[in-house]
C-alpha cells in the first residue's frame, strides 16, 4: 500500500524515543493521510497497535519484507462524504452477505475482492448455500445480500437465489451485463417481491464508468438496466466514486431518472484487493456486516479475503459464525470512527 509519508524508524521503539516522531508526522499530515512506519524490530507490532487505535489513528496494513516489518496507518478519520444519508447502527446478524464464487466477467481496477475473468472460482455451492438459508431464517436474518464476482456466470444462480429468498428477502449484486439467454430464463422463475437486483452503474456517461469497468461496459449495463426492468424487478443502481464530484453528478443523473432514494446506493472505492487509490479501511472503521464466503465468515464485504478482516474460517452453524462476529465486536470495543457512511455497500 502506498503511502503519503514514510518514517524509517530503524530500531526505534516507544521506549526509545518512538513517540515524539509519530507525533510530529501526525502534526504534518492532514485527515486521512497515510503513514508508513518501517521498522527493523517486528516486536513493535502490538504496542504500535494499541497505541494507533487509543489515539484514533487506525492500523490499516501490516507487511513484512526482508526482516523489515512495514506498517501503514491512517491520519484519524476520513470525512464523510456530502449528502449520504446517517444510518442507524445496524445489529450483527441482521444482515447476511454471501460471496458466491469470486469470478467475474469483468476486471474493475477497483475490485475490492481482485474478482476477474481469470480468478479462480471459490464456490460457496448450492447445498452450503441452502443450509446457511435454512439457519439464517431460524436466526431471523432480515436481509440476504448475493455478491460474485459476478454472480450470474453461476448455472444454479437461479435456485441460490430461491433459496435465499425463501430466507428473507434478497439482494444480488450484479454488473447487470449477464441477462441473456439462460440467465434471463433463470431470472423469470424468480419472485419479484422478494428479490432486488442492485446493478453497479458508476456514472452518467459511458467514460468514467467503462474508465474502470472496461470499453464498452457502461452501455451494456445500461442494456441490463433495462432487461431487468421489462422483466418487473426493482432495480437498485450503485456507483463506486472516487470523490465528492462524482458522487454529486451521478446523484444528478439519479434525480433525473427519478430513482427512489432507497433505490441509490454511492460508495468510495475502498484501498482494498485491485484498488490503487481510495480510502484506507481497517476493521475499526467498518460497522460489522456478516459476511460468508467459500474461506469463511468475515467482518464486512468489503475486503472479504483480507486476513485482518477474517472472523472464522468455520461457517457452520451459523448461530456459531454470527457468535464469533458478536465477539469480535465486543473485542473492539467503542468505534469511534465508522465509515459505514462511505462504505454502505448496499
Ligand atoms: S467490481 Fe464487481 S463487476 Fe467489477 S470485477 Fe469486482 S465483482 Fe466484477
Amino acid at each position: 500500500m502506498r503511502a503519503d509519508v514514510e518514517l524509517d524508524i530503524g530500531r526505534k521503539t516507544f521506549a526509545s524515543g518512538l513517540l515524539p516522531e509519530l507525533i510530529a508526522v501526525l502534526r504534518r499530515s492532514r485527515p486521512g493521510d497515510l503513514i508508513g512506519v518501517v521498522s527493523d524490530e517486528q516486536s513493535l507490532g502490538p504496542e504500535l497497535e494499541t497505541w494507533c487505535r487509543f489515539t484514533g489513528n487506525p492500523l490499516v496494513e501490516t507487511t513484512s519484507e526482508n526482516r523489515r516489518a512495514r506498517w501503514v496507518f491512517r491520519c484519524g478519520a476520513v470525512a464523510e462524504p456530502a449528502g449520504v444519508p446517517a444510518e442507524d447502527d445496524r445489529p450483527v446478524g441482521s444482515r447476511l452477505w454471501l460471496y458466491t464464487n469470486f469470478d467475474c466477467n469483468l476486471h474493475c481496477d477497483y475490485c475490492c475482492v481482485r474478482s476477474s475473468p481469470t480468478a479462480p472460482r471459490r464456490e460457496l455451492g448450492l447445498a452450503r448455500i441452502q443450509r446457511i438459508a435454512r439457519e439464517a431464517a431460524e436466526l431471523r436474518v432480515k436481509e440476504i445480500f448475493v455478491t460474485g464476482g459476478e454472480p450470474f456466470l453461476l448455472k444454479d444462480i437461479g435456485e441460490i437465489l430461491l433459496a435465499c429468498a425463501a430466507a428473507a428477502p434478497t439482494t444480488v449484486l450484479t454488473n447487470g451485463m449477464l441477462f441473456t439467454g439462460r440467465r434471463a430464463e433463470s431470472l423469470r422463475g424468480l419472485p419479484r417481491d422478494r428479490i432486488v437486483l442492485q446493478i453497479s452503474l458508476d456514472s452518467a456517461t459511458p467514460e468514467l464508468h467503462d474508465l474502470h469497468r472496461g470499453p464498452g461496459t457502461w452501455a451494456r449495463t445500461r442494456e441490463g438496466i433495462q432487461r431487468a426492468r421489462a422483466l418487473r424487478f426493482r432495480v437498485r443502481l450503485a456507483a463506486t466514486v472516487s470523490t465528492d464530484a462524482e458522487a454529486d453528478a451521478f446523484r444528478q443523473f439519479l434525480d433525473e431518472e427519478t430513482i427512489a432514494a432507497e433505490d441509490r446506493v454511492i460508495r468510495r472505492i475502498a484501498l482494498r484487493g485491485s484498488a490503487a487509490e481510495g480510502v484506507a479501511v481497517s476493521r475499526v472503521d467498518l460497522v460489522p456486516e456478516v459476511t460468508i464466503t467459500a474461506d469463511g465468515v468475515y467482518w464486512h464485504p468489503v475486503g472479504a479475503e483480507d486476513a485482518d478482516l477474517l472472523v472464522t474460517r468455520e461457517i457452520f452453524p451459523l448461530s456459531g459464525s454470527f457468535a464469533a462476529v458478536r465477539r469480535a465486536v465486543e473485542r473492539e470495543g467503542e468505534h469511534a470512527h465508522k465509515l459505514a457512511r462511505i462504505f454502505n455497500c448496499a
